[in-house]
């Protein structure tokens, strides 16, 4: 019976591995039919993999956040899943309490760890502290450096490429400009005055979708001039903050678009210009907002109209292979697309594709 369960359960990771690669992941693996709970791979792993040892210790930088309140519900639903036992504890955005937190799950005999470093330059001694126990650790959403990730082998990374983002959310404004000129130039110069609303400093997210959305901008042939950039460090009152002072300094009408580094940002954004009579319905009375992540009040926004697009930032997929891997690695398995589900690139990176959200779909989302 147990192997069995397991057997499926292996299928139907491999099937969402091949649906990730479908995404843009470049994954080309057949998704497995029925029969294929048989196949020798399946029990390869099956045999091998018993998850009765395996505990999980996870740090999530700050629990406070809606992006990561996703990924971290979604790694405890596949630990329930798969019959690993998982701990998750809240670093309340201290490297320091981080550090401790990681002391105590080695202390505690966990046999594997998964971390959301605080700080991501800091995640060469949370390295070394696992290799001296001999325990895989998997960083999540804060990518460490290069030759951090080359420091030891067993350790893992699951993200997604910035880039993509920024370039996607870049897309969408470009789009909504070359649909509305008329309408989108307000001061009928030619140019798209924007705002930049920016994520946590030093975090490759920030960085690469800032920098990248602009070059959409651009490779869309639209001249852009920057009239306010600033962090609210992925936060949503910060951003309504940042928007109301933009706003009384700029003046209401001389912002064209707002791209954002998140939707927590994007939202705040919203509830400033609101406050001040624009995005409620008046067509006269809209400025453009872009954000990432496609959270359920994102996608609100959408289905309201006061938000105009945004990017699937995949909770979910970050979430379920981030846990595959620590429990695989626990278990003694070899880190393979089918042994987790995902494919791995350079033996140690997991990329989970953005899709990009607009009006034609992001029901489909919700
Ligand atoms: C998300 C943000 C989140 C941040 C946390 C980013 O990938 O887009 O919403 O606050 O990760 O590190
Ligand atoms: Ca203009």
């Amino acid at each position: 019976m147990k192997k069995r369960l397991f057997a499926l359960m292996m299928a139907s990771m491999m099937v969402m591995g091949a649906m990730v690669g479908c995404g843009g992941g470049g994954s080309d693996a057949p998704a497995p039919t029925e029969g294929d709970e048989t196949q020798t791979e399946g029990d390869a792993a099956e045999g091998s993999a018993d998850m009765s040892n395996v505990e999980i210790g996870v740090c999530i930088y700050k629990f406070d956040d809606t992006f990561m309140t996703g990924v971290r519900n979604n790694m405890q639903a596949q630990a329930d899943t798969l019959g690993a036992k998982i701990e998750l504890v809240d670093s309340q955005n201290k490297q320091a309490t981080q550090n401790d937190q990681v002391d105590t799950f080695i202390t505690k005999g966990m046999t594997a760890l998964a971390v959301n470093p605080v700080d991501r330059t800091a995640a060469g001694p949370l390295v070394e502290k696992a290799s001296a126990a001999g325990l895989p650790i998997v960083f999540l959403n804060r990518e460490p450096e290069p030759d951090v990730m080359q420091s030891y082998d067993k350790v893992w990374y699951v993200g997604a490429k910035a880039e993509e983002s920024g370039t996607m959310s870049g897309e969408i404004i470009a789009d909504y400009w070359n649909a509305n000129k008329e309408t989108a130039d307000k001061n009928g110069d030619g140019k798209l005055q924007y705002i930049m609303v920016t994520g946590e400093p030093g975090h490759q997210d920030a960085t690469l979708r800032t920098e990248y959305s602009v070059k959409a901008l651009e490779a869309a042939g639209i001249e852009v001039e920057e009239i306010g950039n600033d962090t609210a460090m992925w936060d949503k009152v910060k951003a309504t903050e940042l928007m109301n002072a933009f706003i009384t300094s700029q003046g209401i009408d001389s912002i064209e678009a707002v791209l954002c580094n998140n939707d927590d940002m994007a939202l705040g954004v919203i509830e400033s210009l609101k406050a001040n009579g624009y995005n409620t319905g008046d067509a006269s009375k809209f400025v453009p907002v872009v954000g990432v992540d496609a959270t359920a009040p994102a996608l609100e926004a959408m289905s309201n109209g006061s938000l105009l697009g945004t990017v699937l930032n995949d909770a979910e997929n970050q979430g379920i292979a981030t846990t595959n891997i620590a429990a695989m690695a626990a278990a003694g398995q070899e880190i393979t697309q089918d042994t987790v589900g995902y494919e791995i690139t350079d033996g140690k990176y997991v990329w989970v594709p953005y899709v990009k959200i607009t009006a034609e779909n992001y029901k489909d989302f919700q």
